[in-house]
């Protein structure tokens, strides 16, 4: 069994080489894989699944593609696309993952997030998330006309990079004590996120056991994966964009 992960493309129009890396690392890579996971924030930004931009379409298709080939397709929701709905899921063949969920990869119980949630000393963010999730929210949201919904996430955007330029680096990173929790209220040793954009693996302890906290790169700069293959242990991959 082999199962690829990635997060945090943040696929845009204004980033055409991201876009090409991933359809190269489709064919080159997930092509081979039995599953692929997306952890969250593929898209810099989703309103509804009704955009259907020619970016979004043309993913969209590269995925059902791979689906259809044979590579199992599971999409998390991150804090800029947590509005992804079945619809595209459906178009792309891909299967929408709980945040968080826990997996079985080759006997390892395997919790995945996309990691936002673990960000705790970000009190302010945390508030927001919480109003972003509300499922009234939404629906009030989704069903304001497509230029409306396009207008208040450009705004949001604005508001959330202002908000973080001022924010200390250990508030934007994971709080160590909220990982132990999650890993601990799920009895796993084994945790994979994305969403801080600071790619590496981590040794600590929960349940009292060995315990590996992996987290995902962003491809801003380069595309990074993990490949957990065949029971051996994760590896964490980089390649030029
Ligand atoms: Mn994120």
């Amino acid at each position: 069994m082999t199962a690829l992960f990635i997060s945090d493309l943040h696929l845009e129009e204004s980033r055409p080489d991201i876009t090409a890396a991933f359809l190269r690392f489709i064919d080159h890579n997930a092509v081979h894989a039995d599953t692929l996971y997306i952890l969250g924030d593929f898209f810099e930004a989703w309103i509804g699944d009704d955009e259907r931009t020619p970016l979004q379409e043309q993913v969209a298709a590269a995925l059902k593609t791979l689906s259809d080939t044979g590579t199992s397709i599971y999409l998390m929701h991150g804090n800029r696309d947590f509005l992804i709905g079945e619809d595209f899921c459906q178009r792309a063949g891909a299967t929408l993952l709980d945040d968080p969920v826990v997996v079985d990869l080759d006997g390892t119980p395997t919790l995945l997030m996309h990691g936002d949630s673990l960000c705790t000393a970000d009190v302010e963010y945390q508030k927001f998330r919480v109003s972003m999730r509300n499922v009234q929210w939404q629906k009030t949201f989704l069903a304001r006309p497509l230029a409306d919904r396009q207008l208040v996430a450009r705004q949001l955007r604005d508001i959330s990079m202002a908000r973080n330029k001022g924010k200390e680096e250990f508030i934007m990173d994971v709080t160590w004590e909220e990982v132990v929790k999650a890993m601990e209220s799920h009895g796993v040793e084994r945790l994979i996120h994305g969403h801080t954009h600071r790619p590496a693996e981590h040794e600590l302890k929960a349940n009292g056991l060995p315990a590996r906290r992996i987290v995902l790169g962003d491809w801003a700069e380069s595309v990074w994966w993990l490949e957990v293959a065949n029971g051996q242990p994760p590896e964490l991959k980089k390649e030029p964009l």
